[in-house]
C-alpha cells in the first residue's frame, strides 16, 4: 500500500517536472520536524499579540511558520484588526515574543527524529537543514542532539536569507551551498509556507502534520507525500529509501 503511494506520488513528480529523482540529500526543517518547538512557538505568538491588545487562534502560529516574525505580526494585524502596522510596532511585537520564547523551558527533540536522520544517514544520503529560525540556542543544539548526523556547516538558517519561506529562497540557498540540483534532494517540513517554499523551489515535499492543522493544508501547499506525524514517517521510511535507491540506479 505504501510502495504504491510512494511510487505513485515520485512518478507525478517527475511529471510534473519533466526530471527524474536521483536522491542523493535530504533537506530537514527544523521547528515541528527536528525539535518539537511549535508548542513554544505557539505559546509565546498568542501571548504576544495578547500584550498588544490582539487574540489571535492557536493555529495561526501553525499557518504563519515558516514566516519571518515580522511578518508574522504585520499579517495579524491586517487579518485581525485591518491595521498595517508600523515597523517599529512589529518590530515590538517580535522582541516580546523572543522574550516570552526564552523564558520557556527548552523545545524537545521530536520523537522518532534522531532514529529517522540515523537511518538517512547510514543509507548514505547526505543530511542539510533548512530553517527559518532565528534562534541560535535551538539552531546550535542540533549537533549536539543529532550528534554525527547533523552538522553546522550544512544549515541555512534565517541569518542566511533576506525574504524567508515561503518564497523558495531558503531552499534555492540550500541548493547551491551543497552543489545539489533539484531533482537530487528531497525536503521534509511540517509548515504549510514551508512546503510552499520547498515546492517553489522544484523540491519533492515530504510533509509531516506534527502540529494541529487539517492535514490538507498541507496537501493543497503541494505535499507530495504526507504522513500523520513522525512516527509514521519512521516507520515508512525503509520503504521510501529503497525505493528511491533502486529508482536512481535504474536513472544510470
Ligand atoms: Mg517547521
Amino acid at each position: 500500500m505504501i510502495r504504491t503511494t510512494i511510487q505513485s506520488a515520485i512518478h507525478q513528480f517527475e511529471t510534473r517536472n519533466n526530471f527524474r529523482l536521483d536522491i542523493k540529500a535530504v533537506l530537514f526543517d527544523m521547528d515541528g520536524v527536528l525539535f518539537d518547538s511549535m508548542p513554544n512557538h505557539t505559546y509565546a505568538w498568542v501571548n504576544a499579540f495578547k500584550e498588544y491588545g490582539l487574540e489571535i487562534p492557536v493555529e495561526e502560529a501553525y499557518m504563519n511558520e515558516g514566516s519571518t516574525a515580522l511578518a508574522t505580526a504585520r499579517t495579524m494585524f491586517k487579518k485581525y484588526r485591518n491595521q498595517s502596522i508600523a515597523p517599529e510596532k512589529a518590530e515590538e511585537i517580535k522582541m516580546c515574543k523572543h522574550r516570552i520564547m526564552d523564558s520557556l523551558p527548552a523545545s524537545e527533540v521530536m520523537p522518532h527524529m534522531p532514529g529517522l536522520v540515523k537511518a538517512i544517514a547510514d543509507q548514505g544520503f547526505d543530511r542539510w537543514v533548512v530553517t527559518g529560525s532565528a534562534q541560535n540556542i535551538l539552531i546550535d543544539r542540533l549537533e549536539k542532539e543529532y550528534y554525527g548526523l547533523l552538522q553546522r556547516n550544512k544549515m541555512v538558517t534565517a541569518h542566511d536569507v533576506t525574504i524567508g519561506k515561503p518564497h523558495p529562497e531558503p531552499y534555492l540557498i540550500a541548493l547551491k551551498k551543497s552543489g545539489l540540483n533539484a531533482n537530487e534532494a528531497l525536503v521534509i517540513e511540517n509548515a504549510p509556507l514551508g512546503v510552499l517554499s520547498a515546492k517553489a523551489a522544484g523540491l519533492f515535499t515530504i510533509a509531516i502534520n506534527t502540529g494541529p492543522l487539517h492535514p490538507h493544508v498541507l496537501t493543497d501547499a503541494g505535499a507530495d507525500l504526507l504522513f500523520e506525524g513522525s512516527e509514521e514517517l519512521f516507520l515508512a521510511w525503509p520503504e521510501i529509501a529503497l525505493f528511491l535507491k533502486q529508482h536512481s540506479c535504474l536513472a544510470i
